[in-house]
């Protein structure tokens, strides 16, 4: 969407949240901190991760709500189709000098946007019992914007705050366990599943060896570049060590996890990088990946993650291993994608 199409000044948008109090979690919105710059910043990053996690939540409500009108209401969920804080929050805090700025006027808008569309598709959906094909399409598209738009302002936050690494733009450690336990939390919490996945450069000191660290650093940079644009919006990668990366998957069972995951390994395999006139280098890279669950920390969980990735290696390389545990097997039997998929 146009930036042009949120005149700067315009009346605070419309909020899309329920009324107050009627939400047994709705809270009041909060004004961004007016103290020190880092402590604004640190609650407008919380609050666009709550935005995201909200709005994951709210899609399934209503993708539920649509396709089973008829389901039983759980007693203990809440019973607001819109229960979310971003609208309020932001009309609070929309002259604040670090929200007041083109990018976040055109998130508030695609955020009212997206709303505005499940309420027209959850009211046709009672009244009518239908569900306009072309209005779905739309909420979708409008979901995808706005995952997009907020993961882009919360890296514009984040770089200021240098959360991002240098070379690769993908987020840097510093934040990292923060955010997985956050993220484990809100799984454990909302019960949806999400998972971890370390995705490791295959041979990769040869490259350096025989070509150079600087071709190195763009071989890096391509990979890095490649498993951010092809990412759904809302997984994030940490550059983990030097030419290893973690990506948070939220919303995922181990088989889209897969899926998401073997497209990125088919997409790293199919775009050698130009490192020089005369050099082209094919690049592959071995992928584990393991479930968040409660039985397990976060540490415990990377490092079942890094147990499968250890066998994509030893299963030759360029290949994507998931963990699976149900009973007492080992990676070497757990789900297996790639080259040699069964
Ligand atoms: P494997 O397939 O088993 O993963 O082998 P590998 O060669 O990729 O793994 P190894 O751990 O032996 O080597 C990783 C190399 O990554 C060694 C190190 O020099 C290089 N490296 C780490 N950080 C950077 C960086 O920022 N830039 C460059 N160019 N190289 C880096
Ligand atoms: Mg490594
Ligand atoms: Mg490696």
């Amino acid at each position: 969407m146009s930036d042009k199409s949120q005149p700067a000044k315009a009346e605070p948008a419309p909020i899309a949240g329920p009324a107050k109090g009627k939400s047994k979690s709705h809270k009041m919105p909060e004004s961004v901190a007016d103290g020190g710059m880092a402590d604004a910043e640190r609650d407008i990053l919380a609050e666009l991760e709550k935005a995201l996690g909200e709005h994951i939540a709210l899609l399934l409500r209503w993708n539920r709500k649509l396709a089973l009108p008829d389901s039983p209401v759980d007693p203990d969920a809440d019973d607001d189709d819109h229960d979310c804080d971003f609208g309020a929050w932001y009309a609070l805090n929309r002259h604040n000098r670090l929200i007041d700025q083109p990018a976040m006027h055109a998130l508030a808008t695609t955020h009212q946007q997206l709303h505005d569309s499940a309420k027209r598709l959850l009211s046709a959906r009672e009244v009518d019992g239908e569900v306009d094909s072309a209005e779905f399409d739309m909420m979708a598209l409008r979901a995808e914007s706005f995952f997009a738009q907020l993961r882009r302002v919360e890296r514009a936050f984040r770089t200021a705050r240098s959360d991002v690494d240098p070379l690769t733009g993908t987020y840097n450690r510093q934040t990292m366990m923060g955010d997985l336990n956050a993220e484990r939390e809100r799984a454990i919490r909302t019960e949806v599943p999400t998972a971890i996945a370390l995705v490791d450069l295959d041979h990769f000191k040869s490259v350096n060896d025989t070509y150079g660290h600087q071709a190195g650093d763009m071989v890096l940079q391509t990979v890095a570049g490649i498993l951010q644009s092809h990412v759904r919006p809302f997984d994030k990668v940490y550059r983990y060590g030097g030419e290893e990366f973690l990506i948070c998957l939220p919303n995922a069972d181990m088989k889209q996890c897969a899926r998401v995951l073997e497209r990125l390994r088919r997409v790293i395999e199919a775009s050698p990088v130009t490192v020089s006139d005369d050099t082209i280098l094919p690049v592959t890279a071995s992928i584990g990946a393991a479930p968040m669950t409660k039985s397990r920390t976060t540490e415990q969980i990377i490092e079942k993650a890094d147990k499968a990735l250890y066998a994509a290696k030893e299963g030759g390389r360029n290949r994507v291993r998931v963990w699976r545990n149900p009973d007492g097997k080992t990676p070497a039997t757990a789900a297996k994608t790639g080259k040699d998929a069964t």
